[in-house]
Order: C-alpha cells, then structure tokens, then sequence
C-alpha cells in the first residue's frame, strides 16, 4: 500500500509551524510495514489542494490528508475532496452531538460555523475525536483510500493511533500480523552501532531493523510480519538476541523508554533516594526527572549551585578543592554529589558541572563536563564529557549521560535488571 501523507494548512508553508503530524504518521505506518513515499505540503487554498490531491493518486493508493477539518472558512479539505469525487458531505449525528455537548459543558455559545465539523463525506466511516470536535473520516473510492484527520497534534495521533491504525491493519491483510518493537541505545555513536549489526542491516527482510539516531541516542526499531502475535514475537526475539549479543551493553530501554524514565524505575522499584547539585545543567536533570510520575519518593531535593560562592556557601564546597583542581574538574564533581547526598540525607547524589560553551573555562575547552555520582559509602564516580554542541545542546546532553551512568551504575550494582 504505497501512501502519501498531505498536510494542510498554509501556517506550514510561512514557517511557524512543523510539519510534525507527518512525521508522526509515517513513523505509525512504518510499524504496519506500509511504504510512505511522499510527504506534501500545501497551504490552505482550494486549487493547489486538488491540484495535489491529483498528484497523490497518480502515485499513492492510500493518502493520508492532516488540517483543515475545522470551523473557519480557511479550513477547507473535506469541502476540497468532496467536490473533487463529486460525494456529498452530510451531518454525522455523533458528532454533532459531541459538538453541542461541548459548548453546553463550557457554557459557551455555540456559533453556526461550528456545525460545520460535523460534516463529513456521504458513506465514510466517522473516526471519533476524543480530544476536539472535529471528526475525522476513511473514505474508499476507486480502489484507493482516503484519510481525513485533523491538525492539532493532541487530537490527530490518539485518532491516528487508536482509530485509523487498528482499521489499517485490519485491511492490509487479516491474517497478518504485524510487530514492532524498539531497542534504546545510549552511549554509542550511530555509526559504530551500524558497524557492529551490518550485516544483519544487510541482510534483512522478516524481521527488518530500521536505525535511528537522535539527540546523541541510537534505536533499532525491529518490525516483524508473521500469520500470528506468537511467530511474529518469536521473528522478533531471535532478532533482538543477535543484536544484544553485539551491543547489549549499551541497551538502556525498549519502545517508549526514554533515560529519565528508566532511570526513575529503577530508583522507584529499588527504593532508593536521590538529590542532586547541578551547576551547568541547573536544574535540567531534577527537572526531566521530575517528568516523571511517582518519581517524590525518590527524588527528595536538590539545589542549582552556578557559582563557585555559591558552591562553598550553600553547598560546604571546600575552597581548596576549587583552588586545587578548578571548578570543572572531576574532584569538584564527584564532591557536588558526596556533599548533596549527605545534606538531602539521600542514598544517591549526583553533580553536574562544566563549560557548556560557546567559552571555555580557564584551561577547559568548551563542552567539558564532569558528572559525579555518590552511591553507597564508595568513592564518588566520576564521568568526563566532551561534547561539541551548542551551549543548550550541551547542557542536555550532559542530563542525558547522568541518566545513563546512573542507570549503568545501578545495573551494575546489581540493583535492577534491565
Ligand atoms: P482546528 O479545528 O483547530 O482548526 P483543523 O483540523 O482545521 O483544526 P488546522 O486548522 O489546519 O486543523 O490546524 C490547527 C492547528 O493544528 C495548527 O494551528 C497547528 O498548531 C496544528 N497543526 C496543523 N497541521 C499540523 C501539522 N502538519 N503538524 C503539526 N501541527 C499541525
């Protein structure tokens, strides 16, 4: 089934937005195993619509339409293909509902150009938006289908996801199977990561690996079709102990993983307490761990220590250690982490410090960064970084490796089993 994404909306084309939903459908349709080969874009004008809508069906037997299901008179795509296949657009009765609802609840007055949403082309199947009113729509016309989803990101993916995926897969065929799992990486470069599983990259077709790198991270999406979950698991599984086998080490989490959350479950479900003393990243790395949910009984407290005054005043830091070894140095880290840890009273410290750039800082090349982490009564670790980013690029990647040798520590210490 050869797709074509077309978002809508002339916002898209004048910069100031991205064009994000395209980018989460395709990556949806990549794990049904559906090829996406094209991505329009086009502003919300009714000649250059069809105009591309013509273009996709010379090329796409499905096309997927984001954008312009709304109220206002620029929101015209389902006006747009419902002339272009000479079909009706008629009132869905759910969806009027759900729009009159709407208003009733935020006692707001309901205007006349907002029955507009519940419109909808004759003989479609209706996608319910949980998330807004505007439904959206599969349409199948001369062997081709159409999908009408609305723009704003926080009601297109769960409809996407929850509504049109399931029906997708059920067409493409209903005695296949289709499974896809993802493998996290951190710690290694994209190229040596390929290096190390190319010949599986070469020689795939059931399971095939796809590679990803993003934010100093690297993942390996495994996708599988097979006549059952079990065969197509099974494909998958045989797939994910060859890769292991070669990078296992640098594995941190599967499919929605992300650092902060793998490294808040295993401090959650370890009972263990953390605090942290950031001086670059200030508050960065309490802030992403913060993100998420049960993470109080863990993450007690912290204190962003930018000055080397601050450091000694608030923090107890010893002059001489500043005088000594300088501020970004490993002696300085690993003392951030020992002196949060006894002051919060936690069994995990963690410091930050170094020059996020675009300057150095005294003999310290911008991007040098020393993480120090205090666990148990060992000597605090101490990690070196040297990035080459921007400041703010710099800055979060030195929160991301803090997650990733706390979480290979941990693992280490034998406290959780990835
Ligand atoms: P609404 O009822 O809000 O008007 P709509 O279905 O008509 O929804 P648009 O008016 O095209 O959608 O877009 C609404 C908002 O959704 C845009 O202002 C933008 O914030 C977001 N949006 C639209 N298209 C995209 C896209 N392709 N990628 C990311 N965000 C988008």
């Amino acid at each position: 089934m050869d797709t074509e994404i077309i978002a809508v909306g002339s916002e898209l084309l004048l910069g100031q937005i991205t064009n994000t939903n395209a980018r989460f459908i395709s990556n949806q349709l990549s794990e049904l195993g559906i090829n996406v080969y094209y991505h329009t874009v086009v502003g919300d004008n009714v000649g250059r619509l069809e105009e591309a809508i013509k273009i996709a069906e010379s090329r796409a037997d499905l096309i997927i339409f984001s954008g312009g299901l709304g109220p206002t008179k620029d929101d015209l795509t389902k006006e747009t293909i419902a002339k272009h296949l000479q079909t009706e657009l008629v009132y869905d009765d759910f969806a009027m509902k759900s729009i009159e609802e709407f208003f009733t609840k935020q006692k707001r007055k309901m205007t006349e150009n907002n029955r507009k949403q519940a419109l909808v082309l004759k003989g479609c199947e209706v996608l319910v938006n949980k998330n807004g009113m505007a439904p959206g729509m599969i349409f199948e016309h001369d062997h081709r289908i159409y999908i009408l989803l609305p723009g704003p990101p926080k009601e297109i993916e769960p409809m996407f996801q929850f509504e049109a995926k399931p029906k997708l897969a059920g067409r493409i065929s209903e005695d296949t199977k289709i499974i896809s799992h993802v493998l996290r990486f951190y710690g290694i470069g994209e190229a040596e990561l390929e290096v190390r599983v190319q010949d599986l990259l070469d020689n795939q077709s059931n399971p095939t690996i796809a590679p990803l790198a993003s934010d100093g991270e690297v993942t390996l999406r495994i996708t599988a079709k097979a006549e059952n979950d079990e065969k197509a698991q099974k494909l998958i599984n045989q797939s994910k102990e060859e890769i292991l086998h070669r990078v296992g080490e640098y594995l941190y989490g599967v499919d929605d993983d992300s650092l902060s959350s793998k490294a808040a479950e295993m401090l959650i479900t370890n009972n263990l307490t953390i605090a942290a003393a950031e001086s670059l990243t200030a508050g960065l790395f309490q802030s992403e761990l913060a993100s998420n949910p049960g993470i109080s009984q863990s993450l007690l407290g912290g204190m962003v220590t930018y000055t080397e005054q601050v450091k000694k005043e608030q923090l107890g830091m010893p002059a001489e250690i500043l005088d000594q070894f300088g501020v970004v140095s490993a002696e300085c880290a690993g003392k951030m982490a020992s002196l949060v840890k006894e002051k919060f009273n936690t069994n995990i410290g963690v410091g930050l410090t170094g020059a996020a750039g675009p300057e150095g800082h005294g003999d310290q090349p911008a991007g040098t960064v020393w993480i120090g982490i205090a666990i148990d009564d060992d000597q605090p670790y101490t990690y070196r970084l040297q990035l080459s980013g921007m400041r703010n690029t710099n800055r979060l990647r030195a929160v991301k490796f803090a997650f990733h040798y706390l979480i290979q520590l941990l693992s280490k210490k034998g406290y959780s089993k990835l």
